[in-house]
């Protein structure tokens, strides 16, 4: 039997892109998932899915922005489940931009959404995980968490504060699991939210070699599958034609 089959998990950012991919690759290798987002109508689409085709979701509308709501999903895991095995803590804005447009209301967001949410969402888990001394977080943070490039100081800060925090709970649990996943370029609506023009065309260049977002989620159920002994740590996947 998979090590995925019949565990806890929870998604955010669950409404489109890389969060949705895991949840269909996840729900059909048996997990029970528990998706979080803004979007219901996206949310309550595929829990509809994903039941009708045999498996097991529910949703909770869930700003990672608002610690009360994290707290929530996380809520509603123990009680539909009675334990959290694994917090994907995907949900991510990349609005770049060069610094020097001051688009200051942007960087607030990055930082609200990729680090303050994934710090909620891990305040969200931890004590149950403790409590059931097991547990694992897959945090995404990117290639950009890795290196610098030009008008994307800001998120790119953001996803290195991303890595920081897996290593720092990899260093401090002897029995939860800490697993950092760096995507390249990966085919969603992330993009989407470029205000910059200039920066949005070149991102649209780069992006046309951008790979499907199963490729992510095979990443992390890969990364669930391992036996508990084993912390899959660090995952870079790039699309082959990707030079950064
Ligand atoms: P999408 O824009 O397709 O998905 C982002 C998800 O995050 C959506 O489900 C969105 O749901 C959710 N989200 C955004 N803001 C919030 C919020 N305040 N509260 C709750 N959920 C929120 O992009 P991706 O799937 O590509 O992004 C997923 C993760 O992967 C992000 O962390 C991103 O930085 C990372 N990543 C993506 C790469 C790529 O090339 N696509 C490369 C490297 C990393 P809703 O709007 O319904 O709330």
């Amino acid at each position: 039997m998979s090590e995925i089959q019949g565990k806890v998990i929870i998604i955010t950012g669950a409404s489109s892109g890389l969060g949705e991919a895991t949840a269909r690759r996840l729900a059909h290798q048996g997990a029970r998932l528990v998706l979080g987002a803004r979007r219901e109508e996206r949310l309550q689409a595929l829990v509809d899915e994903i039941t009708r085709a045999g498996g097991e979701a529910i949703y909770r509308v869930t700003d990672v922005t608002r610690r009360d709501q994290v707290e929530a999903l996380a809520g509603a895991a123990r009680e539909a489940f009675g334990r959290i095995d694994v917090l994907v803590n995907n949900a991510g804005v990349m609005p770049i931009s060069p610094l020097n447009r001051l688009k200051v209301e942007e960087w607030e967001r990055m930082i609200d959404v990729n680090i303050k949410g994934v710090l909620y969402g891990i305040a969200a888990v931890l004590p149950t995980m403790r409590d059931q001394r097991a547990g694992h977080v897959i945090n995404i943070s990117s290639v950009a968490g890795q290196v610098v490039s030009p008008a994307a100081a800001v998120y790119s800060a953001t996803k290195f504060a991303v890595r920081a925090i897996s290593e720092g709970l990899r260093q401090e649990s002897r029995d939860i699991r800490s697993t950092n996943i760096s995507p390249g370029a990966v085919t969603s609506e992330l993009t989407e939210s470029i205000s910059d023009s200039r920066t949005a065309e070149g991102v649209g260049e780069l992006y046309q070699l951008a790979i499907e977002p199963d490729a992510i989620a095979r990443a992390i159920a890969f990364a669930i599958e391992q036996p508990a002994d084993v912390d899959v740590n660090e995952l870079t996947i790039r699309p082959t034609r990707q030079p950064l």
